[in-house]
């Protein structure tokens, strides 16, 4: 205990949210404490996202860190004037009339050269209700949920990996360096008419735009204006004359999306405030771009920059950290038992996940022989699954089961039920 104490303490130095109470298991955690190389909580396993934090600024400063050093750390020092780049995704908000509520937007989308906010707020409403970054609503929630799933901040900062070797360190600033280099961008709000102007238009005059988009100033052939054969590229239908379309600049401005559309091949999850990652002609979120380039650890969740890892149950591990869910004790050359895609160890499984026989009232082995019938089970032995009217075994014979009963016989039910 003390030791891990002691490790916690040198590798994670932050107690981020220490003691924030879980939105999802209510009193049955006794508040955040972070597991020292899991990222979720010691107390109920749920991560960081589910449990009562202000992330507010964690996030901000997140993907301020992510956009460091990118082609983009003007548009978000634009946002941001206080030298760092940094970011206010979830702090655009814009007032509209009396009983309106107040829009959350991602900064590309408050940006834009129109009047803004009607552009904005045109983009939010196109966007599923449920997913509508509207401070206070469900969609709120949803975007903070995501952008813990699909940024994972261990993804991008060596320092918030668990004990990296030096080698390790070198090859993930190398991938950072990589996807900042050819992978990640914000999506651009345009109107398709407005965007047909900027091509038209080229380099010489869309100053603010063709500059903030980084328009290499080339046209097209297209020099009129119309959308004809402009499509979405998730779903393919037509876009629609002032609706507003979202561009990926790395995709090139040919391509464009119905907001709603602008989501990550894997999860299909809304690209939270419209950050992805292209490859190979395809948008990903963050999380899902670094599970297409590494490995990624089912333990810690961390991608793997060693050579020396598992493979266990469909999924990848760091050799140290195939350990049980419930006590982290090593499982290679153990017997371990697969609880919910985790592995947990036969003690702990014992303890915590196993059934009880509904006969002799005992844990069932996990290795042992057993009959499930609903909500009920039985060690598939003689002395347990036997007829509650004679007795007789019924392993490999037709039986009748009510709740916990077992009947050889319409007779030995009579005989127990009358
Ligand atoms: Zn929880
Ligand atoms: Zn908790
Ligand atoms: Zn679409
Ligand atoms: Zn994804
Ligand atoms: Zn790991
Ligand atoms: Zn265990
Ligand atoms: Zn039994
Ligand atoms: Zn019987």
């Amino acid at each position: 205990m003390e030791i891990e104490k002691e490790v916690k303490k040198m590798t994670l130095g932050h107690e981020f949210g220490a003691g924030a109470a879980c939105l999802k298991c209510k009193d049955k955690c006794d508040g955040f404490e972070l597991h020292f190389w899991r990222k979720i909580c010691r107390n109920c396993k749920c991560g960081l996202a589910e449990h009562d934090v202000a992330m507010n600024s964690e996030e901000n400063k997140k993907v301020g860190k992510l956009f460091e050093d990118t082609k983009y750390t003007a548009l978000m020092a634009k946002l941001k004037t206080d030298g760092v780049p940094s970011y206010q995704g979830n702090m655009v908000a814009i007032t509209l009339p009396p009983l309106s509520p107040a829009y959350v937007l991602p900064p590309s989308a408050a940006a834009s050269v129109v009047p803004p906010s009607a552009m904005a707020v045109r983009y939010i409403e196109l966007l599923p209700p449920e997913k509508r970054p509207v401070a206070g609503t469900e969609g709120a929630a949803y975007r903070r949920q995501q952008m813990d799933r699909q940024l994972p901040e261990h993804d991008q900062d060596p320092s918030k990996c668990h004990e990296l070797s030096p080698a390790e360190v070198k090859l993930m600033q190398q991938f950072v360096r990589k996807y900042k280099d050819e992978a990640l961008g914000v999506g651009d709000v345009l109107l398709p008419e407005e965007m047909a102007l900027v091509k038209a238009g080229g380099q010489g005059e869309g100053e603010g735009l063709g500059g903030r988009l980084g328009l290499e100033g080339h046209l097209g052939l297209e020099g009129h204006l119309g959308l004809e054969g402009q499509s979405c590229r998730h779903c393919q239908q037509p876009m629609r004359m002032g609706e507003p379309a979202v561009y990926a600049e790395r995709a090139g401005y040919d391509k464009l999306w119905h907001p709603a559309c602008f989501v990550c091949c894997t999860c299909n999850e809304l690209l939270v405030d419209m950050i992805y990652f292209w490859k190979k002609g395809k948008l990903y979120c963050g999380r899902h771009y670094g599970d297409s380039e590494k490995p990624r650890c089912g333990g810690c969740d961390e991608l793997i920059f060693s050579n020396e890892y598992t493979q266990a149950e469909g999924q990848n591990w760091h050799l140290k950290h195939f350990c049980c869910f419930d006590c982290d004790r090593i499982l290679a050359g153990e017997t371990y038992v697969m609880e919910k895609d985790k592995p947990v160890c036969k003690p702990c499984y014992m303890k915590n996940h196993a059934v009880n026989c509904s006969s002799c009232q005992k844990a069932v082995d996990p290795e042992a022989q057993r009959v499930s019938y609903g909500e009920f089970h039985w060690h598939a032995e003689p002395q347990c699954f036997k007829c509650s009217g004679c007795s007789k075994c019924l392993v490999g014979q037709r039986f009748m089961a009510l709740k916990s009963f077992l009947f050889c016989s319409v007779e030995c039910k009579k005989k127990i039920m009358a």
